[in-house]
C-alpha cells in the first residue's frame, strides 16, 4: 500500500493512468466506508491539488472545484440561486464534516441520499472529468448512474462542477428531513429553484432526493 499526496494536475493523472488507485478528497466518505477492513492498494490524495479547490465565476456562470469543501460553499460570494445548495452545505454531518469533506466526494460516493445533489441538479450542474487523454462534461443526471455507480472511469478525476449562470432573480431553498434535526442521514429531501418573474413564480425546477437509487428533477 503507499498513500501519494499529488502536488499537481499531471501528477494525479500520471497516477491514475498507471493502474487502479483509490482516490482520497475529504475521506469523509472514504474511510468510514472501510469499517473495520484494514487499508490495502494504493491511496491517491488529491487535497493539495490548488486547481481543484475554490468557487469561481466563468464567462459561461460558475465553476466549484472539485476538492472545494462544504465549508468553502457556505462562504463563497453566491447569488440567491446558490442558497438551496448553502442549505443543503449546513447539513453535511458536522461541522467538522463540512470542513473536510468535499463536493466531488459527496457526488463520486453516488449515495442515494447525497445531500448535494437535488440543489445541484436544479442548478443544472455539469461534471468535469479528466484523465491522461483529456477531459470531458457531462450533465450531473448523467454522471450518476445508479446506487454507488457514477459514468467516471479508472483513470479520470472529477476536477470541477460547472453550473450555467442561473436565470436572474432566481431564488432557490433546500429541506432535509431526517430521523432527528441534526447529523442526520435523509429520509427525504427537496430542493427547489425558482425564477419570480413580476410577482410570479416561473423557470421552477424541483428534485428530491433519498427516494429513488438516484435523486430526480419532477
Ligand atoms: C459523520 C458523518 C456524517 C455525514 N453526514 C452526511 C450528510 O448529512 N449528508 C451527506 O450528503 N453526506 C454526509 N456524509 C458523507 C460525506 O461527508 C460527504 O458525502 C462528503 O461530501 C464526501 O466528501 P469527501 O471529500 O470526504 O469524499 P471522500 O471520502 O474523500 O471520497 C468519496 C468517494 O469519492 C471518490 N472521490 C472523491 N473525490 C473525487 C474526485 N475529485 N474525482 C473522483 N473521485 C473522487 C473517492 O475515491 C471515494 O470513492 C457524512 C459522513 C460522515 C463521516
Amino acid at each position: 500500500m503507499s498513500y501519494l499526496t499529488a502536488t499537481t494536475l499531471d501528477q494525479a493523472l500520471t497516477t491514475l493512468a498507471a493502474g487502479p488507485v483509490s482516490i482520497i478528497a475529504g475521506g469523509t466518505d472514504w474511510f468510514p466506508a472501510r469499517g473495520d477492513r484494514p487499508v490495502t492498494g494504493d491511496l491517491l490524495d488529491i487535497t493539495r491539488l490548488p486547481e481543484l479547490r475554490g468557487v469561481s465565476q466563468t464567462d459561461q456562470g460558475w465553476r466549484i472545484g472539485a476538492a472545494t469543501t462544504w465549508t468553502d460553499i457556505i462562504r463563497a460570494d453566491l447569488p440567491a440561486a446558490f442558497d438551496g445548495l448553502k442549505l443543503a452545505a449546513r447539513e453535511v454531518g458536522s461541522i467538522q464534516i463540512q470542513n473536510a469533506g468535499t463536493i466531488a466526494g459527496n457526488l463520486c460516493n453516488a449515495s442515494p441520499a447525497a445531500d448535494g445533489v437535488p440543489p445541484l441538479l436544479t442548478l443544472n450542474a455539469e461534471v468535469e472529468l479528466c484523465s491522461a487523454n483529456g477531459s470531458r462534461v457531462l450533465p450531473l443526471s448523467q454522471f450518476l448512474q445508479g446506487v454507488r455507480q457514477t459514468d467516471r472511469a479508472q483513470n479520470e478525476l472529477v476536477t470541477a462542477i460547472h453550473i450555467p449562470a442561473p436565470p436572474a432573480d432566481s431564488h432557490s431553498s433546500f429541506v432535509k428531513l431526517g430521523a432527528r434535526k441534526y447529523l442526520v442521514i435523509s429520509i427525504c429531501m427537496v430542493a427547489v429553484l425558482a425564477k419570480i418573474e413580476s410577482g410570479r413564480l416561473t423557470d421552477i425546477r424541483i428534485a428530491i432526493g433519498a427516494a429513488s437509487p438516484v435523486a430526480q428533477r419532477l
